[in-house]
């Protein structure tokens, strides 16, 4: 059973967009929670797909995780519930929750049993063929839950497009993944994406206190998990205080079209820029900057949307500069939207 108090607490955001889902009943067809990996993510989607069918729903939608149904779906012997995930009774090679746990917190599993976790056609056709020979027993809906998906093969991927394509009623799909970049954009522009937020960690604050004084730079390192290796080549090469301020500077201003013109007359002509590590610095300010304002509006939910995918795609061998202004152009246009 889940903490969902706490789970409410560290992560704000996807709780605020499922909670609205559920109590509006606007439910799609598929969802994608991704952001960086954690116990959370299969936590909340776990949750999430029992509150879909709960009957003894909390004030906020969620599940009660004690009734009958929710209990047979944790326990992987609901009819309407197909949950794909490593250790789970669909995957070929058992892995045991404490493992996986163990796995997502620092992926120190052996590699070989690592491997064997891999989605493959098979995987999805089995799914399919469960739904489309069964109706619904009890609750009138139907839930699959993949974790993991960056590890499904191209022809899983192609196979599951082709199920999204033609959504079923009252059939919800939930997907969950640490690398989106790494998952077809096709799917991707399919689901609704849930995005989940690695948890303040207090202790990293106290350790990259220790070589900056700087409050709000702590913190916005922190947030972003860096460390001290990371946060000493970013002090050694990189103007940080020139860029926080520049970030801050184009973040209330991200409306204009002058804000992305003095970024790049500004610090991207001073050559502050030099690395990729300063970029992703950049946008790392911006999400938190974009996360103190404590907004939940669809704007707010969308421009943290961009960011966290800006931030991701830095893992590509994309040009960054490039990266930042089509970032800037993205939230000038939501920003702009009434
Ligand atoms: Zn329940």
């Amino acid at each position: 059973m889940v903490d969902k108090q706490k789970l409410k607490e560290r992560q704000p955001v996807a709780w605020r967009i499922l909670s609205n889902a559920l109590k509006s009943g606007h439910i799609s067809h598929a969802y994608m929670f991704y952001g960086q990996k954690g116990p959370d993510q299969s936590r909340m989607a776990l949750l999430f797909a029992q509150s879909l069918v709960c009957e003894h729903p909390d004030e906020d939608g969620f599940a009660c995780q004690q009734c009958d149904t929710c209990r047979q779906m944790e326990r992987e012997i609901s009819p309407d519930f197909y949950w794909l995930h490593p250790g789970g009774t669909r995957s070929r090679k058992p892995m045991t929750r404490k493992e996986l746990d163990a796995w997502w917190k620092n992926q120190t599993l052996e590699p070989e049993k690592k491997k064997t976790w891999r989605l493959r056609k098979e995987d999805i056709q089995n799914l399919q063929d469960t739904f489309s020979y069964t109706s619904s027993t009890t609750t009138g809906r139907q839930i699959y839950l993949i974790e993991q998906y960056e590890e499904a093969t191209a022809s899983a991927s192609n196979t599951l497009l082709k199920f999204l394509e033609e959504p079923k009623d009252n059939l919800t799909g939930i997907l969950c993944t640490g690398a989106i970049n790494m998952v077809l954009p096709t799917i991707v522009s399919r689901c609704q994406l849930i995005p989940l937020r690695a948890p303040a960690r207090s202790a990293l604050e106290e350790q990259i206190g220790e070589l900056i004084e700087d409050e709000e730079l702590v913190s916005i390192l922190a947030k972003a998990g860096y460390d001290n290796d990371r946060i000493t080549s970013l002090l050694e090469g990189e103007a940080l205080f020139e860029i926080r301020q520049a970030a801050h500077d184009y973040w209330n201003a991200r409306s204009t079209h002058g804000a992305i013109v003095r970024l790049e007359t500004g610090v991207f002509a001073k050559g502050a820029f030099g690395s990729r590590e300063a970029v992703v610095f950049f946008l790392n300010c911006l999400l938190y900057f974009a996360e103190q304002e404590n907004r939940s509006d669809i704007k707010a939910l969308e421009e943290r949307t961009v960011l966290l995918e800006s931030i991701d795609a830095m893992r590509l061998p994309l040009d960054p500069l490039l990266l930042v202004e089509r970032t800037a152009r993205d939230l000038k246009r939501i920003s702009q939207r009434r």
